[in-house]
């Protein structure tokens, strides 16, 4: 070996052997790395995984036999059928920690308790304008009985309630809507009476628009129908969708006009006049309403 040769075997050799080390030792470290970001990676999963997939597949949540009190009596409401994606993405630790209490309810107002949800019940026409008339029963003084005898009962369950108008006066349509968005209303029911030309037809009536919070609207619509026609005996007409309405169109938020009783009709009329009736009307939209808010 030459003493070049020597120099080469020292310093050349001995660099090339330093960066195989080199080498290994990266090929080694980028291993481990890889190994342990993998773990990681399977630990998030393994997490995680009730919410991806109970975001992945849009889940649609049912209610538990134990949380909804009235159904021994009656059928279970019916319930809004729609993805609970963004839900998901919030309530996921709630998810993760194995609670699946979600069910489909009110989007936005599902995690307001009763003393934080504000409800604008709005007695038809008012002053000057009577309403409907018939047999010297005026559609605006009943209008106004029953939202009073609604607001009482909502009250009592812990709700916040306003009315458009608390006495005989003329409300403009504009005016009620503005009342309701400016005390920032969870919801909008607007209380009135029907009239026919056939005094035979009589029975319940809902409009609702679909313009706004279409789906909340109908659900609020069908839950305020099925609770006071159970708590009346009522005739069972339809629930509409109908954007000539002024004051559900224009609500936004989710809403539903209700025509509780045909004044036209002889019967209903005599039924509607009486304060036992109203109460049993206030009693079935208040428990609509509440279970509109607490499925
Ligand atoms: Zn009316």
């Amino acid at each position: 070996m030459t003493k070049q040769e020597i120099l080469l075997t020292k310093s050349g050799g001995g660099h090339i052997r330093r960066n195989y080390r080199k080498r290994r030792r990266t090929y080694a470290g980028r291993q481990t790395a890889a190994a342990a970001l993998l773990a990681v990676l399977s630990a998030v999963f393994v997490w995680f995984y009730p919410v991806f997939q109970n975001c992945s597949n849009h889940m649609i949540f049912t209610v538990p036999e134990t949380v909804s009190e009235p159904t021994d009596e009656v059928q279970m409401p019916i319930l809004k059928q729609q993805p609970i994606q963004a839900e998901c993405m919030i309530t996921g630790a709630e998810l993760l920690g194995g609670h699946y209490m979600y069910y489909a309810g009110p989007s936005e107002s599902m995690v307001k308790e009763p003393g934080e949800i504000l409800i604008a019940l709005d007695p038809g026409h008012g002053g000057m304008d009577d309403g409907c008339v018939r047999g010297g029963v005026l559609e605006k003084e009943l209008n106004l009985s029953i939202s009073e005898k609604v607001k009482e009962r909502l009250e009592r369950m812990g709700y916040q309630v306003i009315l458009t108008r608390d006495s005989d006066r003329a409300v403009s349509l504009k005016e009620r809507i503005k009342t309701a968005k400016e005390a920032h209303a969870d919801i909008y029911v607007s209380i009135h009476q029907n009239s026919s030309e056939l005094s035979g037809v009589n029975g319940m009536e809902l409009y609702y628009s679909v313009e706004h919070a279409a789906d909340d609207s109908r659900r609020l619509s069908e839950l305020i129908q099925k609770y006071s026609l159970l708590n009346t005996g009522a005739n069972e007409r339809s629930i509409f969708e109908w954007e000539d309405i002024y004051v559900v169109r224009e609500a936004k938020m989710p809403s539903c006009l209700i025509e509780t009783g045909f004044l036209t009709n002889a019967k209903e009329r005599g039924r509607l006049k009486t304060s036992e009736y109203q109460e049993k009307l206030a009693e079935g939209i208040a428990a609509g309403v509440d279970l509109y808010f607490r499925p």
